[in-house]
């Protein structure tokens, strides 16, 4: 178990900065998830953790051990790729022992390393087959347990749950978290699914053009994004956006959509005190609407045109002041249809934003 601290680190691709003065700070034993579209650089960050990408400037230090010129082999770390890269004409005992034999360990501690590695991952059935007679999941849990019996420091994760189908993931997904929980070895994730991120991460950190935007638990992630980007990227559907404009009084705040309701933000947790007339976008999750009125509750006119049943709930499309707009409801809800509709939200819960995207 190791913590990882990234210090300020650059790295470029033929001049272009990646990453630029990069910090993160991951403590022993946790598991963090490295969240973001496409080309945001997490895998250089990931990259440059294990050793396989170079850095132009800054430090990276593992377990308290400045690793930063360090081999990949020197580092105490395990890694796991999308594909899962085992050898073909060795048996799943022999891709287990493979870097164990050449690192010249005695025949017993190989076998009771194997022997261990293949209990936790629920291999030893398979330990005498080849990789072509394993299933998709069955292969990356091979990978995992390569990584697992060279007793690390911590694992690397690119995507590992990428190349597996929907079912298959969602019980590796369990399978992992259920190995940290075991093991409370330090891992890191990199994933661009947020369903991932939310269900595995101590703690996500969201990147976005090569800066971690917010580095927060799930649940603050989820609950209060930093600002717009992280708003829209987790969560599904997205969360609804009101424009409009922010009335600032000694005795009163509220928030008014053009073409639509004025609403009390008194409740609404500012983080300092807005000028008056602040141009802002209120954040609305799908779940945070409501049909039936509370005390706190503020009323939105929507008109909902479509209904999605989604099993567990129902999702409906419609609009509010003009802007689409979607909410979450339990099946037991009648909604109305292509009528006019009161819906309410709690201003404790929502998300305010300036039009420049941070949280207000
Ligand atoms: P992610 O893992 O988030 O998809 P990457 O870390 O792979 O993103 O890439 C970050 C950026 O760096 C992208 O713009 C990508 O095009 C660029 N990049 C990645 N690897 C190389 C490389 N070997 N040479 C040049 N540019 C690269």
């Amino acid at each position: 178990m190791s913590n990882v601290s990234i210090r300020n680190i650059d790295i470029r691709y033929h001049n272009v900065k990646v990453l630029e003065g990069l910090n993160l700070d991951i403590e022993s034993g946790e598991f963090v998830v490295l969240l973001g579209p496409s080309g945001c650089g997490k895998s250089t960050l990931l990259n440059a953790i294990a050793g396989l990408t170079e850095v132009s400037n800054g430090q990276i230090w593992i377990g308290g051990r400045n690793v930063t010129w360090e081999e990949p082999s020197d580092r105490s770390i395990g890694m796991v790729f999308q594909s899962y890269a085992l050898y073909p004409r060795l048996t799943v005992e022999g891709n287990l022992s493979f870097s164990l034999r050449m690192a010249g360990m005695p025949r017993d501690e190989i076998a009771s390393r194997v022997t261990k590695a293949a209990r936790i991952l629920h291999l030893e059935p398979l330990l005498k087959r080849y990789p072509s007679a394993l299933s998709g999941g069955q292969r990356q849990r091979v990978a995992i347990g390569r990584a697992l019996v060279r007793d690390v420091g911590v694992f690397l994760f690119d995507e590992p749950l990428s190349n597996l189908d929907a079912k298959l993931r969602t019980e590796l997904r369990v399978e992992l978290k259920r190995l940290h929980q075991e093991l409370g070895t330090t891992m890191i994730f990199v994933t661009h699914d947020q369903i991932e991120a939310l269900t595995l991460a101590d703690r996500i950190a969201v990147m976005h053009g090569g800066v971690i935007q917010q580095f927060d638990t799930p649940h603050e992630i989820y609950r209060n994004p930093r600002n717009r980007f992280v708003a829209e990227f987790v969560g599904s559907p997205t969360m609804n956006f009101l424009d409009g404009a922010l009335k600032v009084r000694d005795d009163s705040i509220t928030f008014t959509i053009p073409d639509g309701p004025t609403i009390n933000m008194q409740d609404y947790p500012f983080r300092s005190r807005p000028m008056d007339g602040t141009p802002a976008s209120l954040g609305v999750r799908p779940e945070q609407i409501s049909l039936s009125q509370t005390t706190s509750g503020e009323k939105l006119n929507a008109v909902f045109n479509l209904l999605e049943p989604m099993g567990s709930d129902n999702l409906l499309w419609g609009r509010v002041a003009g802007t689409p707009f979607s909410a979450r409801m339990s099946t037991d809800v009648v909604v109305p249809v292509n009528q006019a509709t009161d819906v309410f939200v709690q201003p404790s819960q929502v998300s305010l934003f300036t039009s420049a995207g941070e949280r207000l």
